[in-house]
């Protein structure tokens, strides 16, 4: 490298770490419908606004300690890691376009990798992929059809349409099957649109990581979820017992049903429209059933429950917390925008191409 680069990187990582202190902003205030711009920065404990000097991305942080200059409440080390990693990921964007004159490549680069690190941090606060965040990876893609190629990396049109479907499909499968959600497939859908067929190296990445945390999880969480179940089997097998007590509503003999529950940010809440009417005799209280669910269940944040009923017993309860994938989608996508057409020469070259 010569030197000019060396200056030229160094100022890419400083503008990434401005970058990824605004980013954190976007992250906390946009869930909250807050202004990300009229507001002052304040620390969260003793609202203190803070100084210019507080709020030099990574150093301050580091510099205090991760603590409030005031009244010393802590500070996440979040927001030193996202600045961080959009320090380091732009500076990696630079290295391998802006460096050797790829600007298209560069330029999206400098708005998809915040975009990425935005829904992940999203995603792990309220397991949910925000639509405009999948709704600009698109526009990218769609902006892509009417970009010129740049020496060595053309993505041809009918690429990032043929990737689009096969996603598509692969990802309704997996939908269906269950574990991702409805925003995993729209970022994939987005994400398609713009690397052609190197979305597919960074949606394996993504499926891998995705799987290995999976495990671990269900390792961890495993008691947890039992206990979970526990309570509500027999919150629901008194719910039953009244019904069947008081003539209200129950499953034909023979029959059976299942409830659908599901916990979201700490509150959990039954999807009646799911119950079989034509499988119960009268109709039981619904109101009751989800109101002691509410009151009993309080302190479980995200997960999913199924209440089976057979005839006049209620047989099990299943319950799992959700898991988040997109900060594992998004390591693939930025993997794949880095270094995809890397991975996929290996590949052909590997099977004889
Ligand atoms: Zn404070």
């Amino acid at each position: 490298m010569t030197l000019p680069e060396i200056v030229f990187c160094a100022l890419v990582f400083v503008f990434g770490s401005i970058i990824g202190s605004f980013l954190n902003v976007v992250i906390l205030r946009t869930p909250l419908k807050q202004s990300i711009i009229t507001e002052p920065s304040h620390c969260f404990s003793c609202g203190n606004r803070l100084k210019w000097f507080d709020m030099f991305p990574i150093f301050s942080w580091l510099i205090l300690r991760g603590r409030c200059r005031f009244c010393k409440a802590k500070i996440s080390p979040r927001y030193m890691i996202v600045e961080s990693i959009t320090a380091v990921i732009y500076a990696l964007a630079y290295l391998c376009f802006g460096r050797i004159g790829q600007w298209w490549e560069f330029g999206v680069a400098l708005v998809l990798f915040p975009i990425l690190i935005v829904l992940s941090c999203i995603d792990i606060d309220h397991f949910q992929i925000p639509y405009w965040c999948s709704g600009v990876i698109a526009v990218l893609g769609i902006a892509a059809f009417f970009i010129p190629f740049t020496s060595g990396h053309s993505v041809e049109w009918h690429e990032r349409l043929i990737a689009l479907g096969v996603v598509g499909l692969m990802f309704v499968i997996l939908v269906l099957i269950g574990g991702m959600g409805g925003g995993d497939l729209q970022l994939m859908a987005g994400a398609s649109l713009l690397l052609g067929y190197k979305v597919f190296p960074g949606l394996l990445i993504g499926i891998i990581l995705g799987a290995i945390y999976g495990s671990f999880k269900k390792f961890r969480d495993r008691k947890a979820e039992k206990d979970i179940a526990e309570q509500l089997k027999n919150i629901s097998m008194d719910w039953y017992q009244e019904q069947l007590d008081r003539d209200v509503g129950y499953v034909k003999t023979g029959h059976d049903d299942i409830i659908v529950g599901s916990i979201s940010d700490g509150k959990p809440d039954i999807e009646w429209e799911f119950l079989d009417e034509t499988a119960w005799v009268g109709i039981p209280d619904k109101a009751a059933l989800s109101k002691t669910i509410r009151e009993n269940v309080t302190d479980e944040r995200e997960g999913g429950f199924k209440i089976y009923i057979k005839d006049d017993l209620v047989e099990k309860v299943k319950y799992s917390r959700h898991m988040v994938f997109g900060p594992f989608l998004a390591v693939g996508i930025t993997t794949a925008w880095l270094v995809g057409e890397f991975i996929l020469n290996w590949y052909m070259g590997l099977m004889g191409f």
